[in-house]
């Protein structure tokens, strides 16, 4: 076989045979085919696509390029969850914690923030002396013994997937549903966990900015997952706004511990209990939904998902007081407001421009060795649909460099339409996507 020949065919639109697939993944993985070579069989595949048994293949192939996490020591159905990736998406520090209160436990290899979009280590990293970096054996004793564990991925899973982003992130070819729904599964598979909820978000925030792709996406997800033997399953929702108020790391994880102390209601509390629910559905602890919904209110309402959070804090070194005294988190030595400059509705939000602000005040990193800001961000005040007078505020944005603030309100202001007319309420879940199949929801939420 040549990789000239496999990449040929892919440009023809022709379907590759598992052994193609395999040959190129492990030969650009031993350097043996070029990186001008598989560069071009990324393009090829973006322009042509891939079908589902070759998707299938290729997620496979990515997960045999390196360690697989066992993690059969730990009892019980492990269930793992994933967003594609958002703005103020802070759904994992509340979903985790509830549905390992409930007994399901929850062993978790987390990402970093990427653009616009933040990412749940950096979060839990500012709570002071949290570890994400435990040992293998560490974190399956943390999840032993108490059920809960997140941690960054360990450097040995999927090398095919690291070096296959660096190349998609300078050849214009990140923008594709194979790719990007092998990138994700082949973490999940070789991450270990038995059952997989994906959040698959759609929006001015998101990856896929059309409900239709983001269906196809959760649709090639879900048949990855369930071919290799996992339950999974995904649900799809609104990312044409920040999903919480708060935007930026330590502010966000406050956000999450005030849901779980029952003092913060929104869609950030409603997203993170469906998502839950399917978690528990999903590793097979309750029979319905509905049921699942139940019971994770029950542990959010009892303070037993705060609780939950608050062990793994002190079980990952971190400092678990942070729970009764959000100041003992990092905070920004400024606080600066950004006012609406008329009267009207917020119509549309640019939840991209959003995370770029928050990026702005170094709450994110432009380039992937930049450090950041822990304490920096924004906390919105508005939301889409609310009525708004020149002169409230829009958000406040938290600096410890106060020369930051002047483009990141530019950014966001950029980023926030208003208008005379009332725009129509949206449906924050749009859907599910399971081993049956494609469920669209019509419209109005439906929690
Ligand atoms: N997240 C990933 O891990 N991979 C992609 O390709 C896109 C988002
Ligand atoms: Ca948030």
């Amino acid at each position: 076989m040549r990789g000239v020949d496999i990449l040929s065919k892919k440009r023809h639109g022709e379907a590759l045979s598992k052994e193609e697939i395999n040959f190129f993944i492990e030969g650009f993985v031993n350097g043996s085919i070029p990186d001008y070579q598989a560069s071009a069989l990324l393009m090829a595949i973006c322009c042509n696509g891939m079908d589902s048994w070759e998707t299938v293949d290729l997620t496979q192939a990515m997960v045999n390029s390196g360690e697989r996490v066992d993690l059969s020591r730990i009892s019980g159905t492990k269930v793992d969850k994933h967003s594609t990736g958002g703005v103020g998406d802070t759904t994992t520090l509340i979903a985790a914690p509830l549905v390992a209160a409930c007994g399901v436990p929850v062993a978790k290899m987390s990402g970093r923030g990427l653009g616009h979009t933040g990412g749940t280590l950096d979060k839990l990293e500012s709570i002071p002396g949290f570890k994400t970096n435990l040992s293998m054996d560490e974190f399956i004793n943390a999840v032993e013994s108490i059920g809960l564990a997140v941690i960054g991925q360990s450097k040995n899973l999927v090398p095919a997937d690291k070096l296959l982003y660096e190349l998609r992130d300078v050849t214009g070819t990140v923008d594709s549903i194979p790719l990007i729904a092998s990138s994700i599964m082949s973490k999940k598979i070789a991450s270990g966990s038995d059952a997989i909820v994906l959040d698959v978000k759609v929006g001015s925030g998101a990856f896929m900015r059309s409900v239709n792709d983001s269906f196809l996406l959760a649709d090639a997800m879900v048949k990855i997952g369930v071919r290799a033997g996992r339950n999974t399953m995904a649900v799809i929702t609104d990312m044409d706004q920040p999903l919480g108020m708060a935007i930026g790391n330590a502010l966000e994880v406050k956000e999450a511990i005030e849901v779980l102390k029952n003092i913060r209601y929104g869609p950030l509390r409603d997203v993170s209990v469906y998502l839950a629910a399917h978690m528990l559905r999903t590793a097979k602890a309750c029979k319905t939904l509905e049921e699942g919904l139940n019971l994770i209110s029950e542990a959010l309402e009892s303070g037993r998902g705060l609780t939950k959070l608050g062990e793994m804090i002190q079980r990952q070194g971190g400092d678990r007081a942070v729970l009764d005294d959000c100041s003992l988190l990092p905070t920004a030595k400024h606080v600066l407001p950004v006012k609406a400059d008329t009267d009207g509705y917020i119509t549309n939000i640019d939840t991209e421009k959003i995370g770029l602000s928050s990026l702005i005040t170094g709450a994110g990193r432009s380039r992937k060795e930049d450090t950041i800001d822990p304490a920096a961000g924004l906390v919105m005040h508005k939301r889409l649909g609310d009525q708004v007078h020149k002169g409230d505020i829009l958000a406040e944005f938290h600096v410890n460099q106060p020369d930051l603030f002047e483009e990141a309100s530019q950014v966001f202001r950029s980023g926030i339409d208003i208008r005379k007319t009332k725009p129509k309420q949206r449906s924050l879940i749009k859907g599910i996507v399971d081993k049956h199949g494609i469920q669209k929801f019509d419209s109005e939420n439906i929690i």
